[in-house]
């Protein structure tokens, strides 16, 4: 699929023959990655450094407790970052949560990260993980008093929810916790979610969006595939809640090299994989990614 793409023209003005151009000028928000993870990517670093048509602004997750004093440099005007912070249910600090709380709770209340003085624009990722080595019960002290620090500071919360039943104990949780206006977001929404949990989700909150990455475009499962390609297609309102992600530098959609994996390039497949999906008159890869970054600005308000 990604011979389909012109990656060339994500840095530079480009009229070659290749299917599709990401329009010039028009900026990428990556509305969930790990920069902490990613930022030692010297060819996008380069290739966003001397460019002259695009700038990235990326939703740097600090979700590693252990990281939340570690700042990398950026040394790229054409990279802006907003970072949000929260213990994953992956990462749940064993000896001092109480304590890491609070420390989240001054770090967040500050809405300004001191090292890197980047905006800290959410809470998160948190949720709960089936692949985690800590039970529900545990994941779910974590996770209450992160939603709770959302609530007061009005602060987007970032939810993360890995296996099928854990979608639901999840929205109930959090829609307990949350008036039905709290800015959500539910990130890497793929064919093995809960989509019955996710159309709950976006009618319950009125500002909720759903991301959609890499991920996404993998085939596992056909029937699940088609499932969900149908439930995207039939779903008249979903550009309305929709904000597109990487994860970056994790989920590298299938056949690009991970030297080539960057917000740039994730977002373009993505981007590409939902004009393929809808096949909606008049919305193209570039036009989706408009409609993306809109949504994304209205929730992290950048
Ligand atoms: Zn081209
Ligand atoms: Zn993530």
């Amino acid at each position: 699929m990604h011979s389909q793409l012109c990656f060339k023209s994500l840095f530079e003005f480009c009229k070659c023959s290749l299917h599709t151009h990401l329009t010039k000028d028009i900026p990428i928000v990556d509305a969930h990655c790990h920069l902490d993870d990613f930022y030692n990517n010297q060819l996008f670093v380069e290739s966003l450094s001397t460019t002259t048509v695009r700038k990235v602004y990326a939703i740097s997750n600090k979700h590693k407790y252990q990281n939340w004093n570690k700042h990398l440099y950026n040394s790229c005007d054409n990279l802006h970052v907003y970072e949000s912070f929260g213990i994953h249910p992956k990462f749940i600090p064993e000896h001092d949560l109480h304590e890491r709380l609070i420390q989240l709770e001054n770090i967040v209340n500050s809405r300004v990260n001191s090292l890197s003085g980047r905006p800290i624009v959410g809470v998160g990722e948190v949720g709960f993980d089936e692949t985690s080595r800590y039970q529900l019960i545990d994941q779910k002290l974590a996770l209450e008093r992160q939603i709770l620090i959302a609530r007061q500071t009005d602060l987007p919360l970032i939810l993360h929810c890995r296996g099928y039943s854990f979608f639901r104990v999840l929205f109930d949780y959090v829609s307990s916790l949350l008036p039905s206006n709290h800015p959500i977001q539910w990130h890497c929404v793929k064919s093995d979610s809960d989509l019955t949990v996710i159309d709950n989700f976006i009618s319950y909150f009125s500002n909720s969006i759903i991301s959609l990455n890499g991920a996404t475009t993998s085939i596992k499962d056909i029937d699940q595939d088609k499932v969900f390609k149908k439930w995207i297609r039939n779903h008249p309102h979903i550009l309305n809640h929709l904000v597109l992600e990487t994860d970056c530098p994790w989920l590298c959609p299938q056949g690009l090299s991970i030297q080539r994996y960057n917000p740039c390039t994730g977002i373009f497949i993505t981007s590409k994989w939902v004009e393929n999906v809808l096949r909606a008159p008049g919305k193209n890869a570039s036009t989706i990614v408009e409609i993306a970054n809109d949504n994304a600005n209205k929730i992290f308000r950048f």
